[in-house]
């Protein structure tokens, strides 16, 4: 997983410390002091929206996640094939190899077995 796609984890850890963790700390307080029932709705009300977007953020990390692993794979299939170059013969991709022959199975080089 690189860089550009878990931006957002910092966003969530802040929400989450906005939403879930804050409220708590309020409650705490709320309890201290013995305001309690005031603002108990707000908070749950506030600890529930939290509660939405930790799931939500949990899902599109699953997604994102899922996503690297289909692409990874099909880079991984697509360097065990063979391109044709000049003079009929085929280049490996997987290590480069342009000495590849048309009824050649495995890369003579690198030994990959070409799909
Ligand atoms: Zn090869």
């Amino acid at each position: 997983m690189n860089k550009s796609n878990i931006w957002f984890v910092p966003k969530v850890i802040g929400i989450w410390l906005l939403f879930v963790v804050f409220p708590v700390i309020n409650q705490v307080l709320a309890k201290l002091m013995d305001k309690e029932e005031q603002i108990t709705h707000f908070i749950y009300g506030t600890m529930f929206c939290g509660v939405l977007l930790t799931l939500f953020f949990a899902v599109l990390l699953m997604l994102t996640y899922n996503r690297e692993k289909t692409l990874r794979k099909y880079f991984m299939r697509r360097r065990r094939t063979r391109i044709e170059t000049r003079d009929g013969y085929y280049q490996c991709l997987y290590c480069g190899n342009e000495m590849v022959k048309q009824e050649d199975i495995i890369c003579s080089v690198c030994g990959v077995r070409f799909l």
